[in-house]
């Protein structure tokens, strides 16, 4: 047992049943003891397709690696420590991109925690070792050093995962593929995803991981204006936050410009999070049409229309 003394009175505590287990409780005061996981809170930082680790100065795990990690005080947020663990151990200042995972870890009942983990990108300060690291630096998917926690390293396991996904054009199976995802996930009707690849003026982008799709996207180009649309992001919700949804967008606007296009324009429900995926990619808003969407869909949200300048 943790605790012995009663921290309200300090009476000796006894185990009695409270509900469905064993609780420590204050025979004198009736105070109950709950024993919770403690939570810690950490980043997984991308600095040019490589992720950043500090090597660990201090047990448990002392000369291992891991990410910038650490347990939440009482007077700050999950994200708040998020920010200041990485600062600390990495020298690096971070916004907070999205929520990567939440894991459970610890054998032993008082050494229980929860991790919260989020990626982010630098905004400023030095990649350098801070007080209780002994280094700190980048590595790439397939140069993954030993790392200290199972948390860490089921975290890491699927970065390097999304990090392997390949993006390019689809081919006719491909674009059958799509059309099945498409309809799996109810996600857009009467789309001819065959007529993307065979029209030389549209592409079907596919976002393959050991030859499954994970991803597509879509553009069509308008030769009259020079630009493109891009017409849809669709990520497979286990592939989802790691951020094969930028790469995707990236490859479009790659394509686009190969093909000298001047802007392209994309559309989204103002309430949907690819909202900001766009925003995040570079893309502005530049108007909104409040009846765009058919009553049955997007519970008639309004679009907003965005558009990334390439010329
Ligand atoms: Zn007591």
């Amino acid at each position: 047992m943790k605790f012995k003394f009663c921290p309200e009175c300090g009476a000796p505590l006894v185990l009695e049943m409270r509900g469905d287990r064993e609780r420590p409780v204050c025979p004198a005061c009736g105070f109950v003891v709950y024993l919770n996981p403690a939570v810690a809170a950490g980043t997984l930082v991308e600095i040019d397709g490589r992720v950043v680790l500090i090597r660990r100065a201090v047990e448990p795990r002392k000369g291992y690696w891991g990410l910038p990690a650490g347990y939440v005080e009482a007077d700050e947020s999950a994200e708040e420590a998020a920010i200041r663990e990485t600062r600390e151990e990495a020298g690096l200042e971070v916004e907070l991109d999205d929520l990567l995972g939440v894991y459970s870890f610890g054998e032993r009942t008082h050494e229980r925690g929860v991790l919260i983990l989020y990626s982010a990108h630098v905004v400023g300060g030095e990649l350098r070792a801070g007080d209780d690291a002994l280094e700190a630096r980048t590595f790439a998917p397939d140069e993954l050093p030993e790392i200290a926690f199972s948390t860490h390293r089921d975290a890491l396991r699927e970065w390097r995962r999304a990090r392997a996904v390949t993006y390019r054009t689809a081919t006719l199976d491909e674009a059958d593929v799509v059309a099945q995802i498409n309809e799996r996930y109810d996600f857009e009707q009467g789309r001819d995803y065959r007529q993307y690849v065979l029209d030389p003026q549209s592409e079907l982008l596919v976002a393959v991981d050991d030859s499954q799709i994970v991803g597509f996207s879509s553009l069509t180009f308008h030769a009259w204006n020079g630009t493109a649309n891009l017409n849809q992001i669709f990520v497979q919700p286990n592939y989802r936050r790691w951020g094969i949804a930028t790469h995707l967008i990236e490859y479009a606007l790659d394509m686009a410009r190969k093909r000298g296009t001047r802007a392209v324009i994309a559309e989204a429900p103002v309430d949907n999070p690819v909202l900001v995926v766009y925003l995040k990619a570079g893309f502005r808003v530049c108007g909104f049409i409040d009846a765009y969407y058919p009553p049955s869909t997007h519970q008639q949200s309004t679009a907003l229309f965005l558009a990334y300048d390439l010329a």
